[in-house]
């Protein structure tokens, strides 16, 4: 088995497809990863293909000129067939229309689009309709591959591979020809493939945030799990330490090695043949090695075989990082701490990201798993770009989030009066920022913090609906906020006198959300050399 299902061949990496897991570094962003862990990098030169996916329609990569041209090479084509079949040089043909001989050659070879008289004319010599003539379907397969081949060496894709061209003429065999055009054929079609990967981790997201909303984010399996190993390195609450992570490790007959060639589209590589988890010594916190090394674990205590797709890989992920949440926030240990402040009515965020000290993201992820189930909170909860584009998102509580076609959240700009932009212009980034916000669904309460990153600066927040508030601390804020969004006036049109000021002297240059659209999975673990990979584990396999 290889897990690029579409190759066929096989080799000595098979092996470790099926012995090794790959956490990904942090470098680009994706959506739906939890807890600040950016999941998988995908590096532009990547270039282990095939992910396992269906079909995509055929699309063009001519641009208009471009398939005007193909069209005169395609007549031009007919013109000589048809020619041909009467037995006619381009002497014969010349006499007869009319035309200098190498106008015709010009013609036939799609360098010149004849006029309209010469068409009817040439129609009338070879005894055929105009319609015939100017159709879309060559003649014979060689005319129709010749005429591929054509317009592909004239292509930008072909011109930017610094390839010769091949001359095409009756001399070249029909299976050389069958050959440069299947691989063009492939070639283009893997290309089209990755450009419509971004679409599909689109729907993908949306529709495992479907899953997850209907199971209020809580996934009593994997506590079970989380708390079982718990139990056998005899951990209760509080923050779990570097030492029990280690005490974990060998429960599962791990070893850890730190390492410092790790490739570099990875964070961590698991050798499931030795039973052990590489890492890099890293300058990261100790937060965020606790996480990968649980990550890693996550995938081996799953029981989690290689992805099949996409969806597949995304909902692995919201797996291992459930995984090592409820390890960093045992279930019973944060259920109780939560309880305790819900009687009390003091529930804070930040004091369950101190008690088991983790980060805030980590802390308000976790409390979307346990509020609904534990707690009878329904929640959302986003992390937002200071641009105002949400990178992740999760509701149970009937938020309206903006949404586009596809059911995606992620990539949408928030209303502006939400409590997850307004957080930006608050001047005091250290204590929370709590906000009443009346929206077209209902009155919510959220708190928020902001966050800087390599990728700029991020709020996080949970809001929950007005019926819960009373249970938060922060209840009593005075800000207060009116979203009539999706209605355009509320913060998508500029006001009035602005408008009057402004409207039809601005042009600015779009920005495209890059990070989000990059989105394209490659191989069955997403942004991972392959390659680098297996030389990795092969080279350190016999380390002491
Ligand atoms: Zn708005």
């Amino acid at each position: 088995m290889r897990f690029t299902h579409q190759r066929g061949s096989q080799d000595n990496s098979a092996f470790f497809a099926k012995n090794a897991y790959f956490g990904v570094l942090l470098t680009t962003y994706s959506p739906l990863c939890w807890k600040g862990l950016h999941f998988f990098a995908y590096s532009k030169n990547v270039s282990t293909p095939t992910w396992n996916r269906p079909a995509t329609p055929e699309k063009s990569v001519l641009s208009p000129e471009d398939a005007e041209q193909l069209d005169i090479i395609s007549l031009g084509r007919r013109i000589r067939h048809l020619r041909k079949a009467k037995s006619m040089t381009l002497d014969d043909l010349s006499a007869a229309v009319g035309t200098a001989p190498s106008q015709l050659s010009l013609m036939e070879n799609g360098k010149r689009e004849p006029k309209l008289s010469m068409l009817k004319a040439l129609a009338t010599i070879f005894g055929v309709g105009l319609d015939e003539l100017l159709g879309a379907a060559p003649p014979t397969r060689r005319a129709a591959l010749e005429i591929e081949l054509e317009r592909a060496q004239r292509g930008p894709l072909y011109q930017s591979l610094d390839l010769p061209k091949v001359r095409i003429s009756s001399r070249l065999p029909m299976d050389v020809l069958e050959s440069l055009v299947g691989l063009q054929g492939e070639l283009e079609r893997r290309l089209n493939e990755q450009s419509a990967t971004p679409e599909e981790a689109r729907r993908a997201n949306a529709e495992l945030r479907g899953e997850m909303k209907e199971r209020n984010n809580y996934f009593p399996a994997i506590e079970k799990e989380a708390a079982g190993l718990l139990k056998a390195i005899g951990h209760t609450s509080g923050p779990l330490s570097h030492h029990q992570v280690a005490d974990i490790a060998s429960h599962l007959g791990f070893s850890l090695h730190n390492v410092s060639d790790l490739p570099h589209s990875t964070r961590s590589v698991t050798d499931l043949k030795n039973m052990r988890v590489y890492l890099t010594q890293s300058q990261r916190s100790e937060h965020s090695t606790r996480s990968v090394l649980l990550q890693a674990f996550g995938h081996h205590v799953l029981g989690h075989a290689p992805p099949t797709d996409y969806a597949d890989f995304l909902r692995q992920r919201v797996a291992t990082n459930y995984f090592a949440a409820s390890l960093m926030m045992p279930e019973k240990a944060t259920v109780d701490f939560l309880q305790k402040a819900k009687n009390a009515r003091e529930l804070a965020v930040e004091d369950i990201r101190d008690a088991f000290s983790v980060s805030y993201e980590t802390a308000a992820h976790r409390f979307t798993n346990l509020a609904t189930e534990h707690l009878g909170i329904t929640v959302h909860f986003q992390k937002v770009h200071e641009s105002g584009i949400i990178h992740k998102a999760y509701e149970n509580d009937g938020v309206n989030f903006p949404m586009d076609h596809t059911g995606s959240i992620e990539g949408q700009a928030v209303c502006r009066h939400w409590t997850s932009r307004e957080v930006f212009d608050v001047a005091d980034q250290f204590s929370a920022y709590n906000q009443y916000t009346d929206t077209t669904a209902g009155t919510f309460w959220c708190t928020a913090r902001t966050e800087r990153s390599t990728a700029g600066k991020f709020s996080l927040s949970i809001g929950v609906p007005y019926v819960h508030v009373k249970w938060f601390r922060g209840r009593d804020t005075t800000e207060r906020s009116i979203s009539t969004c999706p209605d355009e006036s509320c913060c998508r049109r500029p006001p009035l006198d602005l408008q009057k000021q402004w409207a039809g002297q601005a042009w600015p240059s779009a920005r495209a959300q890059t990070h989000l659209l990059a989105a394209m999975p490659q191989g069955a673990f997403p942004g991972v050399d392959e390659t680098e990979v297996y030389s990795f584990l092969a080279h350190h396999a016999g380390d002491k």
